[in-house]
């Protein structure tokens, strides 16, 4: 078994001083496959001093020395992808094809993109041409505590740690203990990109632990963390007591809303989406609204295209789904799809149970609901699992209102051809993000959510300004 025992802090792997072991388990076959341990108080605390003591000179460093470490850093990810691809499909489940290329690919995306948005960037600009005297300049926030999910592990620690580094904030990630594993991976690629010791520490650990030192401490100047809207409001509660910034990406319950004059692959597109990396996205589209004239055809349709997902071990190569990364989150998502079946939704896919021929991996059945409305349990929670609930409707009026009656707001999505209504709901939608015709947000475009779904921004020019504190300067000498 994989033996991944230290933690990386100061420019050096070392022990953890009191940790215990904790067994990462591989979600396709329920086997422990590598060991790490599980950081103390003490850990955090050595991490976060060594990125304070760095943070001065990772300042004073011009952007472009800093941009030079992150393009080094890309060389050395890709000619690792293998390895990164392989980590992420034992440790949660991604299977291998879609880990090479979603998974890990999502990385290199977005350090690229952060190149591109700070070459662009003025860190210190005139305040306009009323004032010529005044200068905006803008500056790191200072040691930045890092906390990252399992669902997209390089997705997520790219888009913070790339944005840090470049803003010249220092920093300690601590990812999900689920998938400990590709930041091992990536903690030696960044000593390998040669950053100064102390600019990115890495401590494993968990919430209640590492994670609650790292979110109070006075030290960390500030909070980037996605994961789950429970520790999102923990996280929040924890850090006030210093006011420090926090920033959060959580989860969503996002709409797919299908007109009557949709195109033909709507529907097999939103419930190929849904599907997609086992349901385990916080942008997925889990609830699909349909137009009442197509309404019927659509929930046939969406029964079979589930049906036609074969689900299978990650280790496999194909365009199958793996399974969902634990027990905890398989028994939650078994639970929901029984109250989905109590609260009167109507099966016409997958159901309770593994699918047929697997009995040991935490495999799900993908599942559709039909004829769902919006007060059920299964069209208000985040299922986090390959399970899309339908719910009809009849007038833009009422599709505006159930897409928006829920608590999260990060990702909507419109299918229809009529591009006034398109943008219209567009404008209506309380969401970070509205994709309509399955057209992809393009590079560079900011990630995050509104109301319950969090108040950060990742990626580009956003994701930078996350990282950075904006300061007025008047009295400036004009040059
Ligand atoms: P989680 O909240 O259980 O854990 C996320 C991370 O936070 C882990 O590293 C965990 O150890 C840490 N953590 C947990 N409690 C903490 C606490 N009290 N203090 C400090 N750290 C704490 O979430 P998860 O189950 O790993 O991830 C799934 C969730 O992430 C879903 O809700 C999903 O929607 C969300 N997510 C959101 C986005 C986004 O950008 N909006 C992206 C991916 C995932």
């Amino acid at each position: 078994m994989l033996e991944k025992l230290d933690f990386y802090i100061n420019g050096q792997w070392v022990k953890s001083q009191g940790g215990a072991d904790h067994h990462v388990i591989d979600p396709s076959t329920e086997e422990p496959c590598a060991v790490i341990s599980m950081g103390t108080e003490a850990d955090a605390n050595a991490a976060i001093a060594a990125a304070k003591a760095a943070f001065p000179a990772w300042m004073a460093t011009p952007v472009e020395e800093r941009i030079a470490y992150v393009s080094k850093l890309i060389e050395i990810y890709e000619t690792r992808a293998d390895d990164m691809a392989t980590a992420m499909s034992t440790e949660m489940g991604a299977p291998i094809s879609m880990s090479r290329s979603s998974q890990v690919g999502a990385g290199s995306y977005h350090l690229k993109n952060f190149i591109r948005a700070a070459k662009n960037f003025e860190f210190n600009r005139p305040l306009g041409a009323h004032a010529p005297n005044d200068r905006i300049i803008y500056e790191p926030i200072g040691v930045a505590a890092l906390i990252t999910p399992w669902n997209w592990p390089m997705n997520q620690v790219t888009l913070k740690v790339g944005a840090a580094a470049i803003a010249g904030c220092t920093m300690v990630l601590k990812p999900s203990e689920e998938s400990p594993l590709n930041a091992v991976i990536f903690a030696e690629m960044m000593h390998e990109a040669g950053f100064p010791a102390g600019v990115f520490n890495m401590v494993n650990g968990d919430g209640v632990g590492v994670g609650t030192t790292l979110t109070g401490h006075k030290d960390v100047d500030m909070v980037s963390f996605t994961g789950s809207t429970r520790a999102g409001t923990a996280i929040s509660k924890n850090a006030a007591e210093t006011l420090k910034r926090v920033h959060l990406e959580l989860g969503g319950k996002g709409a797919n809303v299908i007109f009557d004059d949709a195109d033909d692959k709507a529907v097999k597109r939103g419930v190929l989406h849904m599907m997609n990396n086992t349901g385990q996205s916080c942008n997925a589209p889990s609830r699909m609204l349909v137009q009442r004239g197509v309404y019927d055809k659509a929930v046939e349709e969406a029964g079979a295209v589930a049906a036609s997902v074969t689900v299978g071990p990650a280790s496999e190569e194909g365009r199958h789904i793996g399974p969902v990364v634990n027990e905890v989150q398989w028994n939650k998502i078994q639970a929901l799809i029984e109250k989905g079946i109590d609260e009167g939704a109507k099966l016409v896919a997958g159901g309770p149970g593994r699918p047929e021929g697997l009995n040991r991996g935490f495999y799900v059945r993908p599942t559709v609901f039909a004829d769902v409305n919006n007060q059920m349990t299964i069209a208000r929670e985040e299922i986090f699992g390959p399970v899309l609930s339908i719910i009809p409707f009849d007038t833009e009026e009422e599709a505006v209102e159930i897409a928006n009656d829920t608590p999260y707001g990060l990702t909507n999505y419109v299918q229809t051809q009529d591009s006034a209504r398109a943008n219209r709901l567009a404008t209506q939608l309380r969401s970070g993000m509205v994709e309509m015709n399955g057209t992809s947000r393009a590079a560079g475009a900011p990630f995050g959510g509104m109301k319950q779904s969090g108040n950060g921004r990742e990626g580009g020019v956003w994701g930078l300004e996350d990282f950075l504190e904006v300061k007025a300067v008047s009295g400036w000498a004009a040059e």
